[in-house]
């Protein structure tokens, strides 16, 4: 059906220019609500949609996952470039309706595919390159599930809520250096790529945005991730600290005592799909040592802590780690300390 976009009704949409009543018309029709929570910001300014899709570099043979394709603005340019496919998930299922007939009235429909579901819940069809304007509010559990699932891309290039872009480029000694910086960068290259105003949104969201383009690293480092991931999440949850005094908290050091004890009990740790998803939360999270541990009521004994306590300090003895602070340090660094725990039996998954 073609109501979606035959029945577009003029509307001043700031730096808009071309005509409203094409089929590939980026206008907003207002023809029902947006909602705000569910990140309905339509992006309107073509030249930023057409820079976007040159960003991408897009290849002849490529699967394309958008995610959040909305009217289908950036999908129009993504179908009608020499890619193989597109497949876009959507949660609304009026925008379902509204991106499937914008592709049919372009004559593009076979090269789409619309998925109706929550992006951070449904999984993704084969695809090798991620191009998207996304809900900004799944920025986290996205970027995780793309880097930290299974899936194997060549590139992301996301539209995202310009400080959390800016988070995400950070390096160490930056004051937005945090988790999500240094786990990503750990699997991936990340580039700021341009900014967009909030001016070229509709309706205007109260955040400008960056397009930053996120890229895989041809070769992943030798580490079991599940437990890196959960050994920056002590890290980070008091950034600025040393390294010492993170790891002399009475509170933390039984915690890790019984999380070393199971892991020893049961092979493989949790790697749940729960674990992956929440990584990339980047607030500076203070009480992360209150991690739910499914036998945290276990009690130890004194020697049991003490003997923990010693392996803590042999890990920190070998090197200089124990003066410096996570916000500051390199992947390297500490991915030397994770060893250095590891060896001495220490766990964080
Ligand atoms: N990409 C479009 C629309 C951006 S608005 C454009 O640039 O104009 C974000 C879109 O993401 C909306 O269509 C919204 O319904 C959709 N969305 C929100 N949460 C989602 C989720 N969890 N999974 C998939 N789509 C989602």
């Amino acid at each position: 059906m073609n109501r979606a976009v035959s029945s577009v009704r003029t509307r001043h949409l700031g730096s808009f220019c071309t005509s409203s009543s094409s089929p590939a018309s980026e206008a907003w029709d207002g023809r029902f609500r947006l909602h705000k929570p569910r990140g309905q910001h339509l992006l309107t300014n073509p030249r930023v949609l057409d820079a976007i899709v040159r960003h991408a570099a897009l290849r002849p043979g490529d699967a394309v996952l958008e995610v959040g394709p909305g009217t289908g603005n950036l999908t129009a340019r993504l179908l009608a470039s020499p890619v193989e496919s597109v497949a876009a998930v959507e949660i609304d299922p009026r925008m379902v309706e509204a991106v499937t007939a914008r592709a049919a009235a372009l004559d593009l429909a076979q090269k789409l595919t619309v998925i109706h579901g929550d992006a951070v819940e449904t999984d993704f069809p084969e695809f090798n390159v991620c191009v998207a304007n996304i809900p900004y509010g799944i920025s986290s559990p996205l970027i995780a599930k793309l880097l930290f699932g299974t899936y194997q891309f060549r590139t992301a290039t996301l539209l995202l809520q310009k400080e959390f872009a800016q988070r995400l480029v950070a390096v160490p000694g930056d004051s937005e250096y945090n988790r999500l910086a240094a786990n990503v960068r750990m699997v991936a290259d990340v580039k700021l790529l341009m900014d967009v105003s909030k001016r070229d949104f509709v309706p205007m969201p109260r955040v400008d945005s960056s397009l930053v383009e996120i890229r895989p690293r041809a070769v992943m480092p030798d580490v079991d991730l599940t437990e890196w991931l959960a050994f920056t999440r002590e890290c980070f949850g008091q950034k600025n600290k040393t390294l010492g005094a993170i790891f002399k908290q009475k509170r933390k050091i039984l915690d890790l005592c019984k999380r070393s004890q199971r892991t020893e009990r049961c092979t493989g740790g949790a790697t749940g799909r729960g674990i992956i998803l929440g990584v990339l939360d980047d607030g500076n999270d203070e009480a992360c040592g209150d991690d739910d541990s499914s036998d945290r009521a276990a009690v130890l004994s004194e020697e049991e802590v003490g003997a923990f306590k010693e392996k803590i300090a042999g890990a920190f003895e070998s090197t200089e780690l124990a003066a410096k602070r996570p916000s500051k340090m390199s992947n390297d660094e500490l991915l030397r300390l994770l060893r250095l725990f590891n060896e001495q039996g220490i766990r964080f998954q």
